[in-house]
């Protein structure tokens, strides 16, 4: 397995890293891991902004409704599955073609639902060292 390690100092970094990540992740779908306030979507931002060129004002937690899509001929999803419980629920949002596709999906909290994932996916882990220091590990499963 292939694994890189990232330390960011602000938020402003992360997202600087998610843009220089956006050119390089091969795989469409890149799970995101980490404790409430890791980064999760600050590093989001950063990535959809690296690939379509959105605002990170633009980006937002797609808590209440689950899946974002941002960008058209390229578009990337961004999916918040911290309010589902059951695997039913996370099949009813179409989970399977939006990974069939080939675009790029980018998931929080679906780390909880593994039948449910590919096995060649990116996973980014986010951990919290300090106010506003993050590692972010990105390993290459397959
Ligand atoms: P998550 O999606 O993992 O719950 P968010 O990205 O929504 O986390 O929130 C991260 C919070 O931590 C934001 O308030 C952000 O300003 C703050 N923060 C401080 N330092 C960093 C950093 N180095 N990288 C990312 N976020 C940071
Ligand atoms: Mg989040």
């Amino acid at each position: 397995m292939e694994s890189r390690t990232f330390h960011t100092h602000s938020e402003e970094e992360t997202i600087a890293l998610g843009r220089g990540l956006a050119h390089e992740l091969a795989d469409s779908v890149v799970l995101l891991i980490g404790n409430l306030g890791a980064g999760k979507t600050t590093l989001a931002k950063g990535i959809v902004q690296g690939r379509t060129g959105a605002a990170p004002e633009e980006v937002s937690s797609p808590t209440f409704t689950l899946v974002h899509q941002y960008g058209g001929d390229r578009p990337v999803y961004h999916v918040d599955l911290y309010r589902l419980d059951e695997v039913r629920e996370v099949e009813s949002l179409g989970l399977a073609d939006l990974f069939a596709g080939g675009d790029l999906v980018l998931l929080e909290w679906a780390e909880r639902f593994p039948a449910l994932l590919p096995r060649e996916r990116t996973e980014i882990r986010m951990r919290v060292l300090a106010d506003d220091s993050r590692e972010i590990i990105v390993s290459r499963l397959r």
